[in-house]
């Protein structure tokens, strides 16, 4: 192991507490899913019991990204691609965004089924929608890859408790037999995102990344982003960056869910 390796797993020591914390809060938001009766977090239908809380019904609700899709940002391509100026989506992206997919178009019940698992507590949430991204993963990368999450900020992942962004890579993980491992590091806190626009978000994770030091022996460059939405790719390209700057190619980024663009500006 590296010192650089070794300061890590120093800090990593160090925030044992923390870990031990956020797993039981983890642990025991399992436990309450197996314990509540089971209801659809959407319809609020009952869903049988040890199943994630999303019923049948509405997990075929759940719309795809309209075809065609765009090759580098698989959201929908308004335009004829080959035309000047490509693509409206993600023609101004930074080269280092080479790939994105998402597995469904942010809308009902996709939102419903987000809140639940972010702000709701149902956790179990993470890894049947983590299954219903495979399909989208492989078309980011045909073969094995590395899984990343995308991190939240130490603050964010303290008042949540866990990560949903590695609940889906866990989930995603599970389902295609690929790698799951947290190589990156939230360095610095942003401003919360959600109604930012695409200047603003970008300004706002700008060197917000970091890769641990001397710990990417395991990256063999196929590596994937997993976050649980997409809006404006300013966090994955930060993210993207961070991977490149310690010799870690990725091959792109895929999300639970694609916010439809709002306006230019946004
Ligand atoms: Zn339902
Ligand atoms: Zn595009």
């Amino acid at each position: 192991m590296t010192s650089a390796c070794r300061n890590h797993a120093g800090s990593e020591i160090r925030s044992f507490a923390g870990l031990i914390a956020r797993t039981g809060i983890r642990l025991a938001g399992q436990a309450f899913d197996a314990l509540l009766p089971q209801i659809c977090v959407s319809c609020s239908a009952a869903v049988d019991a040890g199943r994630a809380p999303l019923c049948g019904a509405c997990e075929t609700r759940l719309r795809e990204i309209p075809a065609p899709l765009c090759p580098r940002c698989g959201f929908t391509a308004f335009s004829d691609l080959s035309a000047p100026g490509g693509c409206a989506e993600c023609d101004e992206w930074p080269e280092v965004l080479r790939r994105t997919e998402s597995a469904f178009l942010l809308s009902r019940p996709a939102t419903q089924v987000i809140h639940g698992l972010k702000y709701e507590g149902w956790t179990s949430l993470g890894s049947r929608m983590g299954a219903l991204m495979a399909p989208a993963a492989r078309r980011v990368c045909r073969g094995p890859a590395l899984l990343v999450p995308v991190p939240l900020t130490p603050a964010r992942l303290r008042e949540r408790g866990f990560n949903q962004a590695h609940l889906l890579a866990e989930g995603l993980g599970l389902e295609l037999g690929w790698p799951v491992r947290s190589l990156l590091a939230r360095t610095r806190t942003g401003r919360r995102q959600a109604r930012s626009g695409r200047r603003t978000r970008a300004g706002n994770v700008a060197g917000a990344f970091q890769v641990a030091p001397g710990c990417v022996d395991s990256a063999d460059g196929s590596v994937v982003l997993v976050d649980d939405v997409i809006t404006t790719g300013a966090t994955l390209a930060e993210c993207c960056r961070a991977l490149g700057d310690a010799g870690v190619p990725c091959a792109g980024a895929e999300s639970f869910a694609r916010t439809p663009p709002r306006s230019p500006a946004a």
